[in-house]
């Protein structure tokens, strides 16, 4: 058995298990014994967690909260309406739409953490949501989809595959003449980097035709460790490239200096901040949302001109008719017919000539 599979054998899903790394709080603990929707990580995640502190940011993704049965700000049927599943265009379960040249594929419903933040938990964490995830129906409707030049694998988490079904799916997906690109959205880099095996860089790695992206999605420093780093660098000189999707979290990183150290620390271990996702109206999770502002005010304030521009990540809301950009306004404080003015991050502000169009 490999490194990987060892720590899906030891999965942090009990009571029992968890408490060998912290020490619960009362409240915690009558939480997770009244606890009806799938919930844990891996050992690996669990030893990061502080042991006594239940406000850590880790133990906060992982950990169910007594506010996820209140839902005021939340959808019902939230997947449905997001994945545009209820359209004329005859898909497979597989396959949610929003844009003509991309599609996310999901392949699986398993995750090497169960994120209480989830936008899909009605599928994945509480499992209410019961969908039909045939790869090869998946793979046909590509096929037969000249418009498709970009394929988003996701999940659940598309690395917990074996080697095989990986190999299996790029193969498949490499034989689509009009395909341009592949891409992965998985956690694993963060909360299982095991999981970057000699084997998995065989079927990821060398040169092709078309490329592998990998985006994953880590939401606090603390999340960052020489595994990961070593994960990343793996992936990267085989040719995937790796890029970020952080959740903007109430409580865990919607502060400037977190928000800030999270986006240097992703580039010291050559991961590219790609998106920042407002936390998104799902069921059960507005203990997690901020206000939209937040993300925006936090790019401003933390980020542009702060660090370097390869540190930003665009701020976006992913809705049901694709993500829109929510990013900061500033920078153009005015313009006439002779000039555009302009403001920097520190609230110096500048000209430049008005080019008439
Ligand atoms: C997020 C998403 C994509 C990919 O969007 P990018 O902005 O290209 O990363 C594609 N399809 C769906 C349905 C998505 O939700
Ligand atoms: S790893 Fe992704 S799909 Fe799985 S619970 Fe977390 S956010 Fe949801």
């Amino acid at each position: 058995m490999e490194q990987w599979q060892e720590q899906l054998k030891e999965f942090v899903n009990t009571i029992d298990r968890l408490k060998k790394y912290i020490n619960l709080t009362p409240e915690e603990e009558a939480i997770l014994q009244g606890n009806k929707t799938i919930w844990g990580t891996t050992p690996y995640v669990a030893s990061l967690m502080d042991k006594d502190d239940p406000a850590c940011p880790i133990r906060k993704q992982v950990i169910p909260s007594s506010q996820e049965g209140q839902n005021t700000y939340g959808m019902d049927d939230y997947l449905v309406w997001k994945e545009n599943r209820e359209t004329e265009e005859v898909r497979p379960d597989s396959i949610a739409r929003q844009y003509r040249d991309r599609i996310a594929f999901t392949v699986t419903q398993t995750c090497g953490i169960y994120c209480r933040h989830c936008f899909r938990k009605e599928l994945v964490v509480d499992g209410d949501l019961q969908l039909d995830f045939n790869v090869d129906e998946g793979l046909a409707w590509i096929a037969k989809t000249p418009e498709i030049r970009d394929v988003l694998i996701t999940g659940g988490d598309p690395f917990l595959l074996s080697d095989d079904k990986i190999e299996y799916l790029i193969r498949k997906l490499r034989e689509i003449p009009h395909l341009e690109m592949i891409r992965f959205g998985t956690r694993l880099p963060i909360v299982l980097p095991h999981r970057i095996t000699p084997g998995l860089k065989k079927v990821l790695g060398e040169y092709h035709r078309v490329p592998i992206w990998v985006n994953t999605q880590c939401n606090h420093p603390k999340e960052i460790t020489e595994l990961t780093a070593k994960a990343v660098f793996d992936l990267l000189s085989c040719g995937v490239n790796v890029g970020n999707q952080t959740v903007l979290l109430k409580g865990i990183n919607d502060n400037v200096e977190t928000f800030r150290a999270l986006h240097q620390k992703l580039l010291t271990i050559r991961i590219k901040p790609y998106y920042v996702f407002y936390c998104e109206p799902a069921p059960g999770i507005d203990h997690f949302r901020t206000p939209v502002e937040k993300g925006a005010e936090l790019i401003r304030d933390a980020l542009r001109g702060h660090t370097t521009g390869l540190a930003q990540p665009m701020y976006v809301i992913a809705t049901n008719i694709g993500k829109i950009p929510l990013m900061p306004d500033y920078y153009i404080t005015d313009h006439d017919d002779q000039y555009y003015y302009l403001r920097n991050h520190n609230g110096l502000e500048t000209k430049i000539p008005n080019m008439p169009g």
